[in-house]
């Protein structure tokens, strides 16, 4: 085992190969706050690239209700349950000491899935990386529990609609989007006897090469977020490309001059949860200091978005603003003790995180860099923070505007959205 440094556990952590970063790492931002569950993202994925048979159970993109719903069921409760008994009550998070760039979160002092997986050997020794190889049963249903809520009773003091006040809802549910998180130190690459997958020096897309695997599914057992699958008519296991052809700019339509592309479940996100990017990264592995890079602000700047599941270790590029009704403990579970820092930041967003906040499903094309032109101010608003306390927030109508890789303006949208109104005589149903 080599001794690695993941920046989200803000510590060095054992993984079976030596650490090597790509150029650019492909990364996302998802905020289950606007996702409103409608399956928009999953079919465009399944309608690109999983259409054929024996891939007729696989759904690389996937909406989860949170917290019964998983696809493959009980994914990331079993993983969880895994990890306290290989490692009972150490599952730990130290976070008296942080520091922006090296832990951002404090120090993780449990154990990952690498580690963890020395704990548990089989017949065959231990795993490269502690997981499990889902049943059947658990694949078939991708959408069980769909907006099935937890909590109750629902009238609460004797009033309908109390159990649903902010800070925390009583009763609650939310949509969580997932696709391959092109992990950093991905479980799956490590799990592989055949070194059949690969991360692409270039994007940091995670690949299966087809004719390396030999359908062991060793990649279903150590992906920790079950994103490499299996199909038993080519007896290989596939995952999530990353629309890489999108990625590099191949599709002319929505490239003409060629920049990099978002991928088809970004791209036709009804609910504008989505902002898909390329971050740079330094030869030792660490984010390139990339201020205007909309990606980097939200994540490492201002730590408004969460990495799923940090503390299994693979360094996952998928990163989420936590759902600001949802009991602490669980989104803390999930995304770690950045949590309350999040929900502060997105409550009441400053003017500028306000301004690239709209960037989200702006426009196809990949927004490498920002710029905010100010506007007049137009409104104060009272918001109350989630320790009860309020805050006048200030809304200017700024406008934002996104750049594509070739520096070529693609967005430009104000604050607040231009209304138009149609006139009346040329629409009979004009009001
Ligand atoms: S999410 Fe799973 S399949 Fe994707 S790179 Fe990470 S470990 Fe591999
Ligand atoms: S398309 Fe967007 S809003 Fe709809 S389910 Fe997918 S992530 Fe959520």
């Amino acid at each position: 085992m080599a001794e690695v440094y993941n920046w989200q556990l803000g510590r060095e952590m054992s993984y079976p190969y030596e650490a090597r970063f790509p150029e650019w790492q492909f990364a996302f931002v998802f905020n289950p706050n606007r996702c409103i569950g409608c399956q928009t993202c999953t079919m465009a994925c399944k309608s690109t690239w999983t259409f054929s048979k024996g891939q007729e159970h696989m759904w690389w993109n996937n909406v989860e209700s949170k917290p019964y719903g998983g696809y493959p069921q009980n994914w990331d409760s079993k993983l969880l349950n895994m990890l306290e008994e290989a490692n009972p009550g150490q599952q730990v998070w130290n976070i008296s000491e942080k520091d922006a760039d090296t832990k951002p979160y404090g120090t993780f002092n449990g154990m990952t899935i690498f580690e963890a997986a020395e704990k548990r050997p089989g017949p065959d020794g231990p795993q490269a990386a502690l997981g499990y190889l889902p049943t059947d049963d658990e694949w078939r249903h991708p959408n069980i529990h769909e907006d099935t809520a937890t909590g109750g009773p629902f009238k609460q003091e004797g009033q309908y609609g109390a159990s649903a006040q902010l800070p925390e809802h009583k009763v609650w549910f939310f949509h969580l989007a997932r696709i391959c998180n092109h992990c950093t130190y991905p479980g799956c690459l490590a799990s592989c006897p055949r070194q059949a997958i690969y991360k692409r020096p270039e994007d940091g897309i995670v690949l299966i090469d087809q004719s390396r695997c030999r359908g062991y599914r060793k990649c279903v057992e150590g992906c920790p977020y079950k994103k490499a699958m299996y199909r038993p008519t080519t007896r290989t296991s596939e995952k999530c490309i990353g629309c890489y052809p999108r990625i590099e700019g191949k599709d002319p339509t929505i490239s003409p001059t060629g920049a990099p592309a978002e991928t088809r479940c970004m791209a036709v996100c009804v609910g504008k949860i989505r902002l898909q990017g390329l971050v740079k990264k330094n030869p030792d592995g660490t984010w390139a200091d990339d201020p205007k890079n909309p990606l980097h602000y939200l994540i490492r700047q201002r730590q408004v978005a969460l990495p799923l599941y940090p503390q299994f270790g693979t360094e996952p590029n998928g990163f989420y603003i936590p759902p600001r009704w949802v009991p602490r403990n669980y989104l803390i579970q999930m995304f770690g003790p950045g949590v309350d820092h999040a929900i502060e930041q997105y409550t009441c967003p400053d003017r500028e995180l306000l301004a690239v906040l709209q960037l989200f499903r702006a426009n196809q094309q990949i927004i490498f860099r920002y710029e905010i032109e100010e506007g007049p101010k137009v409104c104060e608003l009272e918001v109350t923070m989630p320790s009860g306390e309020t805050k006048v927030q200030e809304i200017f109508n700024d406008t934002v505007l996104g750049f594509n890789k070739l520096g070529e303006e693609v967005v430009r949208i104000t604050i607040e959205e231009p209304t138009f109104e149609r006139p009346s005589e040329a629409h009979v149903n004009s009001i």
